[in-house]
């Protein structure tokens, strides 16, 4: 009957590993060969336009126009020298994943020919239709113009035969229409509010720079599976399967060898990310069967970013060469793992010093203390915030579940900081005055940097870690773009770090010392903050009751959660740090419960379908089978010896009839609720009466259709089951 089924299962399993073609060179050869980086700005732009790119790269800078139409000659050269044909701005707007538009470099020559041609105006800036992205609104009330301009911090790079040059997205009156130029904006603020601070501890600081490392998570399904479920295709995720008898219980899969197939799709990606600048360093198994990482060498935020981006759309074709697809949904099947992006981020300086990274010495420590801290307060004031700015549609069926982080965020800081911070804060102003003194912080902090290297107190639990020298932003989903995160976190600890500044300096201006000021300071927020501060394990019931009582955000409803954008505390925040307006802040509102709706819009739709056309056909062709041989074994079987022969049979016919009933009826519902939602004006209601009313329809068709699953004859069933989609060989 399923033919279609065997036959891809077959298909999959016959699969070999493809060969990759491997670079003759070593990796330092071919490293960045795709990238207009120094080094072939150098080659290819005169030495005046080169030094003038440059120093505006440094400075944060504009550029003339005639430096532009230098770089871009220059860039058009090394472009084509390197087999491109066409340009393309590279954006990305408020929608999962990348925007680009191509256009070839070639202008009419006046004589029946064509030039390669590239001018500076169309290297700075353009005018894509904005109308057809996402904007909240912003285009009504302003205009549908939309422009795109050239982020110099980050290098074009050519992918596919086509120069790509980063830009940033903004509405004609200058609202932000992406993640990039909020991400730019964010990372100004939070390196003028930090350089500010770490110029207490060393006045050559100039600037503070950002980090990011992040470790994206996957999973690769046989692409013949995959194009047998039409779930996997339209929504990225199973909406339906029973669990396979064996999956993650055996804890197998973690850094477990990588079969051969997947091994060779690793190495061509690994290859194709190095020739694009991407320094992809780490790969391994995950936790659930097919689930596997990528994580980079950390770099500065916005180029991590960047590269984050252009990673997942280079992982897509890849795949596609070894037969795979990639998903990089956050909950692609039920009962196993879901996917994550840790991010890893910390501050430091443009002298070379890491902020949150204890030193050698009292002063080092004291810096160290004063950041961490910081980013604790900063944590603590706006963690419903930074939860709102990782949630999603998708990231919502990770959070909560036994597997990630919990939907609530707290900071847990490990044993020797936890006991640093507790001992600060139960001093009293004579023992602040000695730590303040020649002696210094001497917490036992300076013995730190050899016991935190092996940072084994890890705890899995908590969404946001101190790891050693970095904190882990862990609640990051795998989907998303980590502009979002970043931007909260970034401007959130630039707005904490000034108000520091400002209570320090009032201190200092009232006689106090510096290091005495700091300390008091760090105090304060300390107590301040303790709320945050959870070291416990995150998945617990009682840890839910206790954060509530702590005051944290416990909200699980996602279009509730994204309020938090619009609370008061936000609104200040992001005006105060330049990264947002309200208008932009209500905007990107309205975007994030438009996609909401329009996400479980397509999964509702698409489970109806498959309930209605695959499920409830094959369920009902295999009672009529069982009906069938009821009724001949009756005929042959007479009288009470008759019955007791069908009646586990009988039982069955019974319980399929009360689950297709069940599967029928709440698809009637689901499709009314769904029209009932749809005629609500407000976005944010309208994505209430999704979360409230569609999704517990979904779940409840689920339950039934994947008991069917078990009771209906294999041969039967018409989609790949989670056994033959989850186990690569
Ligand atoms: P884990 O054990 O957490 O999985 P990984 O080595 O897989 O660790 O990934 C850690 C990530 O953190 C890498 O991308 C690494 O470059 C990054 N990282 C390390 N140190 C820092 C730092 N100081 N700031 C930002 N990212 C960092
Ligand atoms: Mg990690």
């Amino acid at each position: 009957m399923s033919q279609l089924r065997f036959k891809v299962v077959e298909e999959a399993s016959n699969r070999k590993a493809v060969t990759v073609e491997i670079p003759s060179q070593r990796p330092g050869d071919y490293y960045g060969i795709y990238v207009f980086n120094r080094k072939k700005m150098k080659e290819y732009l005169p030495p005046e336009t080169y030094e003038a790119l440059v120093y505006a790269i440094d400075n944060k800078e504009s550029l003339s126009r005639e430096i532009a139409d230098s770089v871009a000659d220059g860039m058009k050269r090394w472009a084509i020298d390197n087999g491109a044909r066409h340009y393309s701005h590279w954006f990305h707007p408020l929608t999962d994943g990348t925007a680009e538009k191509h256009d070839a470099f070639i202008d009419l020559d006046g004589n029946e020919g064509v030039v390669e041609n590239f001018a500076g105006k169309l290297l700075v800036q353009q005018e894509p239709d904005a109308s057809s992205f996402p904007n909240g609104g912003i285009r009504n009330t302003f205009e549908a113009r939309g422009y795109s301009a050239w982020d110099i911090s980050s290098p074009a790079f050519i992918l596919d035969k086509t120069l790509c040059i980063p830009t940033i997205f903004i509405s004609y009156t200058g609202e932000s229409l992406d993640y990039k130029t909020p991400l730019l904006r964010a990372i100004n603020s939070v390196d003028r509010a930090g350089t500010a601070v770490a110029q207490y501890f060393d006045p050559s600081v100039k600037h503070v720079v950002s980090y990011l490392g992040w470790e994206q998570e996957y999973f690769l399904i046989d692409e013949a599976l995959y194009s047998a479920r039409p779930d996997l295709v339209m929504t990225g995720r199973t909406l339906m399967g029973h669990e396979s008898a064996k999956n993650q219980q055996l804890e197998d899969h973690y850094f477990g060898a990588i079969p051969s197939r997947v091994e060779a799709f690793m190495l061509d990606l690994e290859i194709e990310c190095h020739k694009l600048g991407i320094p992809a360093k780490t790969r391994h198994n995950e936790v659930a069967p097919n689930q596997f990482e990528l994580a980079p060498i950390y770099e500065e935020t916005n180029l991590a970013n960047d590269h984050n981006l252009l990673l997942m759309s280079i992982m897509a074709e890849v795949a596609r060469r070894h037969n795979f697809r990639v998903l990089l949904h956050e909950k692609p099947f039920a009962g196993i793992n879901g996917s994550g992006k840790h991010n890893n981020w910390s501050l430091g300086t443009d002298t070379g010093v890491p902020l949150f990274a204890p030193g050698k010495t009292p002063k080092d420590n004291l810096q160290f203390i004063t950041f961490v801290v910081n980013v604790m307060a900063a944590v603590h004031r706006h963690n419903g915030l930074l939860k709102a700015s990782i949630m999603s549609a998708t990231n919502a069926h990770r959070l909560g579940a036994n597997e990630a982080p919990p939907a609530i965020i707290s900071i847990f800081t490990g044993k020797q900081l936890g006991e640093i911070l507790e001992r600060l804060e139960n001093s009293n102003k004579d023992e602040l005055i000695s730590f303040a003194g020649k002696e210094g912080l001497k917490l036992g902090v300076s013995q730190i940097p050899e016991i935190m290297v092996d940072n084994t107190d890890r705890n899995r639990t908590s969404p946001f870690a101190f790891t050693g020298n970095r904190f882990e932003f862990r609640a990051v989903g795998s989907t998303a773009n980590c502009a979002s995160a970043m931007i909260a976190l970034n401007a959130a600890v630039a707005e904490q770090l000034t108000e520091f500044k400002a209570k320090v300096d009032a201190r200092i201006a009232d006689g106090e010392a510096l290091e005495h000021a700091l300390l008091e300071e760090i105090k304060v927020l300390i107590v301040q903050s303790k709320a945050i501060h959870f070291d416990g394990n995150g998945y617990s019931e009682e840890w839910k009751a206790e954060a509530a009582l702590r005051g944290l955000d416990c909200e699980t409803n996602v279009p509730k959660i994204f309020d938090a954008y619009l609370r008061k505390s936000s609104i200040e925040m992001f005006k105060s740090t330049g990264v947002f307006s309200e208008i932009e802040l209500q905007a990107r509102n309205e975007v994030k419960w438009e996609m909401y709706t329009k996400k479980i819009q397509i999964e509702a739709r698409v489970l109806g379908d498959l309930a209605l056309n695959h499920v409830l056909p094959v369920a009902t062709r295999y009672q009529s089978h069982l009906v069938d041989h009821i009724l001949k074994m009756k005929t042959l079987f007479a009288g009470e010896r008759g019955e007791e022969l069908v009646s586990q049979d009988l039982a069955t016919v019974e319980k399929i009839a009360e689950y297709m009933s069940i599967i029928k009826n709440e698809t009637a519902l689901m499709v009314e609720a769904r029209k009932k939602a749809n005629r609500i004006e407000s976005e944010r209601e309208k994505a209430i009466a999704y979360h409230d009313t569609v999704v517990p329809s979904m779940d409840t068709i689920r339950v039934y259709i994947d008991k069917l699953e078990l009771m209906v004859d294999n041969e039967m069933w018409p989609l790949p089951k989670y056994r033959e989609l989850l186990f690569i060989r």
